[in-house]
């Protein structure tokens, strides 16, 4: 396959990709098609590797409504209310509803999720579930899953014992969640006990950390103490981290180095954050993402994660890493065109890193996994959530989508809508 004119993400124009074997063979401008090759023509639309999503919950997707809806939309509600589903669940269930988004993450372009799986069931049915789904889908998309004790790790009986039993079948990387252990000690208990787990068995660790809009709430400073302490630099991840965003700022300054030093990798959730965050407050309302920009300036990776769609936690959401990194830029006031494109990164480029995908990109050599936006750059693929014409798997095409416009009938106009920013007219 030689794909013919596109633009890539870090704004080289007119060049062509071509794939053989299911890998980037090679890449630039004006390359000669091999007899045989499929040639398709780009049209000059950004052609991006795939969306990456460091972070959702698989196991809880398109689960809205059951078995009530959350009427407060609070955390703890949420919460609350998939204890109450859990009991009902069905490994059917549970595999058709994972199966029907990764149908649509297809659709969308994205390839690979990072999902937590809820390990505080003592049948760990949707750690059965989704190690099925994992691979039936492993064809397509990218599924690495967490063990992740949503009860917490001393908080719920049986939890480590789950937990543990989820990593011998398979589960790859070590979650938790200091923040909703019973106290502050034994949050940074849990830590200690989960990085020694992870340290043990050679894995990653990945953790619900200070979920909260406590500024007291400090978990990611035992996470990158034990990052440290154990030498599992660049294997860890801290997810939500919503608490920095109302710690002192001389704290957070010293904390932000302490992470950097550590090689912490940090997950956004900014659907969930701007969601869920800030519920006690009257007003001012804080906005309860984390510092995302002051992270990203200290060499961190910080990603964007969807987080959830139409669960217990969230009534929206398909699939769509451009709405997920729209909203990281708002929230974040990620306005300047290089924070911009970093937003897009953190959906695509930082994500894969936080992720550990191996051969993700665009280079030579790298897995012919990408997608084909209707867009400029990718700030305009942000703007414009823009159409993914195709999507290709290792060499092959597994979705198309119509290109969005529009027929006019306005008196002399032109009889289609043009979405991009050409500049206009000079003035
Ligand atoms: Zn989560």
């Amino acid at each position: 396959m030689l794909i013919r004119n596109v633009c890539l993400p870090d704004g080289r124009e007119a060049q062509d990709l071509l794939v053989q074997d299911g890998r980037i063979a090679a890449i630039g401008p004006q390359l000669a098609a091999p007899e045989g090759t499929e040639i398709i023509e780009g049209q000059g639309w950004l052609l991006s590797p795939p969306f990456v999503d460091a972070h959702f919950h698989l196991d809880a997707a398109l689960s809205h409504g059951q078995p009530r809806f959350n009427e407060s939309g609070t955390l703890l509600e949420g919460i609350a209310l998939w204890g109450e589903l859990k009991p009902l669940l069905t490994q059917e269930a549970i595999v058709e509803r994972a199966l029907r988004y990764c149908d649509w993450a297809v659709a969308r372009g994205l390839l690979a999720i990072r999902s937590h799986v809820d390990v505080c069931d003592d049948r760990l049915l949707a750690v059965e579930a989704l190690l099925h789904v994992k691979k039936l889908v492993a064809p397509y998309l990218d599924l690495q899953l967490v063990a992740f004790p949503q009860d917490g790790l001393l908080r719920s009986a049986n939890a480590l014992a789950n937990l543990r039993r989820a990593l011998d079948l398979g589960v790859e990387v070590v979650g938790g969640i200091p923040h909703h252990e019973r106290t502050m000690a034994q949050g940074a208990e849990s830590v200690r006990l989960l990085c020694e787990l992870a340290a043990e068995r050679g894995l990653r660790v990945d953790m619900h950390c200070d979920e909260t809009d406590d500024p007291l709430s400090r978990h990611v400073e035992t996470l990158a103490f034990e990052t440290q302490r154990l030498g599992l630099q660049g294997r860890v991840t801290g997810s939500h981290l919503t608490s920095m965003h109302s710690m002192d700022n001389y704290y957070a300054a010293k904390l932000i180095r302490l992470m950097a030093e550590s090689r912490l990798s940090v997950v956004a959730n900014p659907l969930i954050n701007i969601s869920l965050q800030g519920r006690f407050d009257s007003y001012p309302k804080r906005r309860g993402m984390t510092r995302v920009p002051e992270l990203m300036a200290a060499g961190l990776d910080v990603a964007f994660g969807h987080d959830c769609v139409l669960d217990p936690w969230y009534s929206m959401g398909s699939a769509d890493m451009l709405e997920v990194a729209s909203m990281g830029l708002h929230v974040a006031q990620m306005t300047s065109r290089s924070a911009m494109r970093q937003c897009f990164e953190a959906v695509t480029s930082i994500a894969a890193r936080i992720v550990g995908l191996e051969g993700y990109g665009l280079d030579a050599g790298c897995k012919a996994d990408f997608v084909l936006l209707q867009a400029r750059s990718p700030e305009e693929a942000i703007r414009l959530r823009a159409a993914r014409l195709l999507v290709v798997r290792r060499g092959q095409v597994v979705s198309r989508m119509a290109p969005a416009t529009a027929r006019l009938s306005l008196p002399g106009r032109p009889p289609s809508v043009d979405w991009s920013n050409t500049g206009g007219a000079k003035v």
